[in-house]
């Protein structure tokens, strides 16, 4: 296991799109171990592959490691199948912009399917918190970052928190 240098904005890999993960192999769950050794390290409750420079589509979370109850999750391909129309605004912090919170609108229940870590194909349906953290991180999957979803205004008084 170790613990990998985390990839800051505006690096322009984390506006790139990422390619699907084929074969479970030993690199990727080494992969998955090493991001989740440094998502707790840092500490976060999320981190997909660009922000240590990998451009695969993988990310890990853990929605409630911080409340005393550790649940690490490898969520490899990962897509929506559904999404509420419901919006709800959360606040949300990015280990790739430290320091900035950001609040962003995602629907509140989404249907997530994706491939886990022994090569089944998941399907759960999310809300809360972990329907926004799994949008969260597959925006990252898709060369998007919390900044590109305020509206100009927002954005603006972010950057300017975030390079002050
Ligand atoms: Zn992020």
């Amino acid at each position: 296991m170790s613990i990998l240098p985390i990839v800051t904005w505006p690096d322009p890999r984390l506006s790139e799109m990422c390619t699907p993960v084929g074969q479970v192999t030993s690199a990727i769950r080494q992969q998955a171990e090493d991001m989740l050794e440094t998502m707790y390290d840092a500490p976060g409750r999320g981190l997909a592959a660009p922000q240590v420079g990998v451009m695969n589509r993988l990310f890990v979370t853990d929605f409630t490691w911080k409340d005393g109850q550790p649940d690490p999750q490898v969520f490899l391909n990962p897509e929506i199948l559904d999404a509420s129309s419901t919006l709800v605004e959360t606040d949300e912090g990015c280990l790739s912009i430290p320091g900035v919170t950001t609040r962003v609108a995602r629907p509140d229940r989404v249907h997530f399917v994706w491939t886990s870590l022994d090569g089944a194909r998941v399907s759960q349906v999310l809300t809360g918190f972990a329907a926004a953290c799994v949008q969260h991180e597959l925006d990252h999957l898709n060369g998007i970052v919390t900044l590109d979803r305020l509206s100009p205004e927002d954005r603006a008084r972010a950057e300017e928190a975030y390079s002050a």
